[in-house]
């Protein structure tokens, strides 16, 4: 087996990503400029310090670290965290920390939201700045999360204008800007291919991708029956993951990096191999 557990850190078209995602074992996935984590297996102390994590599912490797982070915080002076879960499981995530506060004696506050695909979750004050959260396929009940940036700018057709002809525009009553939207990355959690069909999944500049078999050691029909993607689910499908860059997580510990870099190499197309990375 693999070595595990090992944090890693990475930078995708401007965004720092840190943490661990492995196949049954543990996902964390930090993003530092956005002051949040997806997902927690377990928690470490780099992870304390992240006060909002986007919980995809309840599945432990991605769920049990909840209790440890919100108890290591309040032992630290530190605010209480903010969580987000797929609606289905709010109730149940309440009582688990609920149970958790009557073993251990600890107040563990914290604020949690359910949330359901189509769901905005605001993460800066000024609605620029927020995430999308979207349908994945996984076993029990899962969603991903779109970190969407929100801004302002010159309708198309306007562009190249002289400022005095936008200026006369605008006093005449016109709208000259136009809101955008970009998904600068997405985090789809465990699920299957499915996924690839979702907007925000198609439309992210960073697309962070469950892979988590890559040969016939596991087949695809055990890879669906389970909830998750298969290198084979992948190949001949060219009008997809036509993201600029796509990072593949939560590969299984069956793989070490070095082999897991060779089968890519040897069956991805090579414009998309060029745009892959492993986080692992
Ligand atoms: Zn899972």
């Amino acid at each position: 087996m693999a070595r595990h557990g090992l944090s890693r850190m990475m930078t995708v078209d401007g965004i720092r990503l840190a943490g661990v995602t492995v196949g049954g074992l543990e996902s964390a996935v930090r993003v530092p400029d956005w002051r949040l984590c997806f997902d927690m297996g377990r928690g470490d102390m780099e992870t304390v310090k992240v006060g909002r994590v986007l919980f995809t599912h309840a599945h432990l490797d991605h769920m049990a670290g909840a209790p440890w982070h919100c108890a290591t915080r309040d032992l630290m002076g530190m605010a209480p965290p903010s969580y987000w879960v797929p609606a289905p499981l709010l109730g149940r995530f309440q009582a688990m920390m609920e149970a958790w506060r009557a073993l251990s004696g600890s107040a563990l506050p914290h604020e949690v939201h359910g949330v359901e695909p189509g769901d905005w979750v605001p993460l800066d004050g000024r609605g620029l700045r927020g995430a999308r959260v979207f349908r994945t396929f996984h076993r029990a009940p899962s969603v991903g999360y779109a970190l969407v940036e929100r801004r302002t700018r010159l309708r198309p057709e306007l562009v190249g204008l002289p400022g005095s002809a936008l200026g006369a525009r605008r006093l005449a009553g016109e709208e000259i800007t136009e809101s955008v939207e970009e998904v600068r990355l997405a985090y789809t959690g465990d699920t299957g291919p499915e996924v690839l069909e979702e907007p925000c999944v198609q439309r992210a500049r960073v697309l962070l991708l469950e892979l988590t078999f890559l040969d016939g050691r596991v087949s695809v029909e055990k890879a669906e029956e389970r909830g998750h993607i298969h290198l084979e689910h992948l190949l001949g499908r060219g009008e997809y993951l036509l993201n600029p860059h796509v990072v593949a997580i939560h590969l299984s510990a069956r793989y070490d990096r070095d082999e897991a870099e060779r089968i890519l190499d040897a069956r991805l197309p090579s414009a998309l191999r060029a745009r892959l990375r492993l986080f692992r």
